[in-house]
């Protein structure tokens, strides 16, 4: 079972460390009646988008634009197995392409500029805390609101799951916990779809989550 309580601490220390210089303003939102604004920034999350090495100490972003490219680590300690792939790819297609997203696969990924690769899967436990099975960080701040490049590192053995790829994805378009959405909501409230936590396997966007990324991109 995914757990995601240590990430949510240490994005509450991230937030004390960082808030002098990098809080970013909470803007009017989801304009309509959406169930929960659950879309970065909201007024009970305002850590700021910015740059960091590894999965710690991260701030919160959206990605830069509507145009989602991912790869997936294809070589090296960190390469997805074939089956995780296929997870990956089903998220992806099915899951996040239906939403005003473009998304397409980068088999070419960019690493350096303007126009990087969006979102690069990783299989890794490295740098994650021993209570967290997944984790999204940003290695390219485009501004303090957006992000050029995001990595999702989610620990083997098994835990590449669509739940939490779904999850994972999630964070890295912007979408929060439901004790950071406006109104706050509990974070296993069932319509919060992927983006509960912990989240069951089965997870996908739902209604609530979809509208957010729409008003967005
Ligand atoms: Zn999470």
């Amino acid at each position: 079972m995914p757990r995601t309580s240590a990430k949510r601490l240490s994005l509450r220390a991230a937030c004390i460390a960082v808030a002098a210089f990098t809080t970013v303003a909470v803007t009017a939102g989801v304009a309509w009646a959406a169930y929960t604004d659950n879309m970065y920034p909201t007024q009970y999350l305002t850590v700021g988008c910015f740059s960091v090495s590894g999965p710690h100490q991260s701030g919160f972003c959206q990605t830069d634009n509507k145009d989602l490219t991912y790869y997936m680590d294809s070589g090296g300690s960190n390469k997805l197995e074939a089956g995780d792939r296929s997870v990956v790819n089903n998220v992806m297609n099915n899951i996040y392409e239906p939403t005003d997203l473009s998304v397409t696969y980068d088999s070419s990924p960019s690493f350096s500029g303007s126009a990087e690769t969006d979102i690069v899967f990783e299989e890794s436990s490295s740098g994650l805390s021993s209570s967290v099975d997944g984790y999204t960080f940003c290695n390219n701040a485009a501004t303090t609101l957006k992000c050029d490049q995001q990595y999702i590192r989610i620990r083997g053995g098994g835990h590449y799951g669509q739940g939490l790829v779904c999850h994972e994805t999630g964070h890295a378009v912007g979408l929060t916990h439901g004790d950071d959405a406006s109104p706050r909501k509990s974070r296993t409230d069932e319509k919060l779809g992927c983006m509960e936590t912990p989240v069951s396997n089965d997870e996908g966007l739902q209604a609530n989550n979809i509208e957010n990324i729409n008003a967005t991109y």
